[in-house]
């Protein structure tokens, strides 16, 4: 499996990675697990945790 070099997701956009938002019960579970995955090199799962992070931010998140 490959893995992804910065430059494959585009340094002229915004930071592809949602971030968690402070205070939200939602987001801080989704963002451990996402550096849980990372530090077990898993980034087909970090990937799939900032699908679902990014789904929670469309949906509790928008102004
Ligand atoms: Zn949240």
């Amino acid at each position: 499996m490959e893995t992804l070099k910065p430059q494959d997701y585009g340094l002229t956009e915004l930071p592809t990675e949602p971030s968690a938002v402070p205070g939200c019960a939602a987001c801080l579970p989704l963002a451990v697990a996402r550096q849980n995955a990372r530090s077990s090199g898993d980034y087909s799962a970090v990937s799939d945790v900032n699908v679902e992070l990014r789904k929670h931010h469309a949906a509790a998140h928008t102004s």
